[in-house]
C-alpha cells in the first residue's frame, strides 16, 4: 500500500491564522519585506521552528531557515512570508506553514521521524527591495552590487534596513546542494485554472518564461483640427494599429497556456486636441515553451519592421530587462506528488504550468525541484480578497506531506 501521512488540520489552520495577524488589514495582510510586522512575524516563525526541534538560522538577508537535526540527506521546503503592499493572507505564507506542518508531522510519526526536512521563509520574494532576494541570495545568484543598490519605493536602502534589523554582522546562509534530495514548494495558484477545471490540486510542470519589451513610436506633434489625415504622423494611431496586429497574430500562434499583455501605454503630450508626436507601449508575454517564446519574439520584431516600412512613424523596440527562462519541475518529483494526490483525492488533480514566478524557479537548476498548487477562490491574488477554501488548504498540506515522505523514503 502507498504511504500515507496524516497531518493535523487544526494545528495547520491555527498557525496560518496566527501568522495572518502580523500585518492584518481586513481580510488581507500588509507585511512587506523588512517592515516591523515582517520582522515580528519572523521572530514568531523562529519560535515555531525551535519548538519543532529544528536548528534555526537567520541570515544577513533575513532568511529564516530551520535545519533538521536528523542525519542523512534532507528535503528542503519553503516559500515566503513577506507580502505585496496589498497582499493576501496565503500568498507565500501557505507554503511556509505547510513546510512547518510537514516537518513537524514527519518528526512525530514513528515510521518517518528519522527523515530530515529543512524549512525556510525566503526574504522579499515580492520585490519590495529586490524580487526573490532571499532565495537568490541562498543560491548564490545575486551580486553584492545588486544588494548594495537595492531600494524600496520610498528610497530606503536594503543596507539600511539590514542594519536597522541588527542583521549586518550576521553571516549569509548558502545552500549546500549535497545536503539536499530536492526542493519542494507549495503555493496558492493565484489564477483560475484549478477552479475552472474543478480540481483541487495542481502538480506544476514548469514555471513560465517571461519576455518584456518597450516600443517607442516617434511621429510629429500637431494640431488635431488643422492637420489633414493624410499628412499626419500620428504616433498614437501607429501604436494602436501595431497593438492590434500583435494581438491578432499572437492569437493565431499561441499555445494553450501562452499569455500576452500590453500593460502600459503612453501618448504624448496626451491631449484631446493634439495629434500625439510620441507614444510608448510595454508588452510582455509568458509561456513554459522557449521555442514558442522565440516565435513570439520573432513575430514581434517582424511586425515592428513592417510598421516601420509602412511609415510614417518611426518605431524602435528594446527588451525590458533580461529574459526570464522557463524553469522545469523535476519529472520524478511530480510523480511523487501525483501519487500522493491520488492517495488523498483520487482524480482531483491536474498538471499545469505556473504563470507566476516563485522562489522554486531559483532552485530549479540547482536541485530537483517541484511545486504543488491549491486553488485560489475566483482566481484572485495580490489582493485583500485572496482566499482558498479551508478544505482545500487542508487537502493540499495532506498531499504535500505524503509526497515529502515518499520522496525522502525513495532517496534514502
Ligand atoms: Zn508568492
Amino acid at each position: 500500500m502507498d504511504l500515507m501521512v496524516k497531518i493535523k488540520p487544526e494545528r495547520l489552520l491555527a498557525d496560518l491564522h496566527e501568522l495572518r495577524k502580523f500585518g492584518a488589514c481586513g481580510k488581507g495582510v500588509v507585511r512587506t519585506a523588512f517592515s516591523q510586522v515582517d520582522l515580528d512575524s519572523r521572530q514568531w516563525l523562529i519560535g515555531k521552528m525551535t519548538e519543532v526541534g529544528l536548528h534555526v538560522q537567520v541570515d544577513v538577508i533575513g532568511n529564516v531557515i530551520g535545519y533538521s537535526r536528523n542525519s542523512g540527506q534532507a528535503l528542503l521546503m519553503g516559500s515566503h512570508t513577506d507580502t505585496q503592499p496589498e497582499g493576501g493572507w496565503l500568498d507565500g505564507s501557505l507554503g511556509v506553514i505547510y513546510a512547518l506542518e510537514v516537518a513537524r508531522t514527519l518528526l512525530e510519526l514513528p515510521n518517518t521521524q528519522y527523515l530530515a526536512v529543512d524549512i525556510a521563509s525566503w526574504m522579499d520574494e515580492e520585490g519590495t527591495f529586490c524580487g526573490l532576494l532571499g532565495s537568490r541570495s541562498f543560491c548564490g545568484k545575486i551580486s553584492p552590487k545588486v544588494i548594495a543598490n537595492a531600494k524600496d519605493r520610498s528610497g530606503l536602502t536594503l543596507t539600511e534596513v539590514i542594519h536597522a534589523a541588527g542583521l549586518n554582522e550576521v553571516p549569509v546562509a548558502r545552500i549546500d546542494p549535497g545536503r539536499y534530495v530536492a526542493y519542494l514548494e507549495a503555493h496558492i495558484e493565484q489564477g483560475a485554472r484549478l477552479v475552472s477545471a474543478k480540481k483541487r490540486i495542481g502538480v506544476v510542470t514548469a514555471i513560465v518564461g517571461i519576455r518584456s519589451f518597450k516600443l517607442v513610436f516617434t511621429g510629429e506633434q500637431n494640431h488635431a483640427g488643422t492637420t489633414p489625415m493624410q499628412l499626419r504622423k500620428d504616433a498614437g494611431m501607429a501604436l494602436i494599429r501595431l497593438a492590434n496586429d500583435i494581438d491578432a497574430t499572437y492569437g493565431k500562434i499561441s499555445g494553450d497556456t501562452t499569455v500576452w499583455t500590453i500593460g502600459h501605454v503612453k501618448f504624448e503630450p496626451g491631449s484631446h486636441s493634439i495629434v500625439p508626436g510620441h507614444a510608448e507601449m510595454m508588452l510582455q508575454f509568458r509561456d513554459p515553451d522557449s521555442q514558442l517564446l522565440d516565435r513570439f519574439e520573432a513575430v514581434l520584431y517582424d511586425l515592428v519592421a513592417t510598421g516601420k516600412k509602412t511609415g510614417p512613424v518611426e518605431i524602435t523596440i528594446e527588451p525590458l530587462g533580461a529574459p526570464i527562462p522557463p524553469a522545469f519541475m523535476d519529472d520524478g518529483l511530480q510523480e511523487h506528488i501525483v501519487r500522493a494526490a491520488e492517495t488523498h483525492a483520487p482524480g482531483d488533480w491536474i498538471r499545469m504550468p505556473s504563470g507566476a514566478g516563485h522562489d522554486a524557479m531559483v532552485f530549479a537548476d540547482i536541485l530537483p525541484t517541484a511545486m504543488l498548487f491549491v486553488p485560489s477562490i475566483g482566481g484572485i491574488s495580490h489582493s485583500f480578497a485572496e482566499d482558498t477554501k479551508e478544505e482545500d488548504i487542508v487537502l493540499g498540506c495532506q498531499v504535500f506531506a505524503t509526497a515529502a515522505a515518499s520522496i525522502l523514503k525513495a532517496h534514502i
